[in-house]
């Protein structure tokens, strides 16, 4: 749509939204499936998303505003994805939120599904994982026999719940869902670097019992990442450019 409700964003930050789309996808975060939004920098009861279709094809043109409710601000809005009340009710319950980023990343499943196992910072370049991912049951809310979606404000509501203050939470079955509060930039190297995370812990558990980050460990290496992130955004850009 890109349309008025658009206008009050700068062209720069609507090409990171659109980079963020296609950097998820290069890097194998995202498929056909996922999704990445921002808060809208002016109103902060909107964020900005692309309309349904595959990350890798979004351009500037396919974005639109949608309420924290989930409903879109264009009455010719384009058909929006099904589990936007993911991004609405985090934004709605985490204030300082900017971004969000939601997919189906494979390695991260396992960590969903297995009672007792975490997913915990095990290198520095995921620090920002804290004390450990919680995991959502959607099954808590929507009972046995749903499709597994967050498809309404209710579920959307116990996602971010679920979420608390971290910044990231895992969806039991389905997949997880990374937030930022600096930019977009953020939450695609958390989305990026939970991946990796999940992969070398998957890795060290078949060695052995891992040594995982301290708290304050994973602290402040999120910090020094946060401050170097750029670096491989820079790179990432070029790459899908
Ligand atoms: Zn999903």
């Amino acid at each position: 749509m890109a349309t008025d409700e658009l206008a009050g964003a700068a062209p720069e930050l609507l090409q990171d939204l659109v980079d963020a789309n296609h950097i998820l996808y290069h890097l194998r975060v995202v498929d056909g499936f996922g999704h990445v939004s921002i808060r809208h920098p002016h109103d902060p009861g909107l964020f900005i998303i692309s309309r349904s279709m595959a990350p890798a094809l979004v351009t500037q043109s396919d974005l639109m505003c949608i309420r924290l409710d989930g409903r879109p601000v264009s009455d010719y809005a384009p058909a929006p994805y099904l589990e936007r009340f993911i991004h609405g009710e985090i934004y709605r319950a985490r204030e300082d939120v900017v971004a969000v980023v939601h997919s189906h990343s494979a390695a991260i499943i396992p960590f969903g599904v297995v009672p007792g196992v975490t997913l915990r910072p095990i290198s520095h370049m995921g620090g920002f994982i804290g004390e450990g991912a919680p995991v959502f049951e959607i099954r808590n809310t929507a009972g046995p026999g749903s499709d597994m979606l967050v498809r309404n404000n209710e579920l959307g509501a116990a996602l971010a719940k679920s979420l608390g203050k971290h910044n990231l939470v895992l969806m039991r079955g389905h997949g997880s869902t990374a937030v930022a509060s600096l930019n977009v930039r953020q939450a695609v190297y958390r989305a990026v670097y939970a991946e990796m995370n999940a992969r070398l812990q998957s890795e060290a558990l078949r060695l052995g019992t891992p040594v995982y980050l301290t708290a304050a460990e994973a602290a402040g290496a999120a910090l020094a990442n946060d401050n170097q992130q750029d670096r491989a955004w820079n790179l990432w850009k070029r790459e899908v450019g």
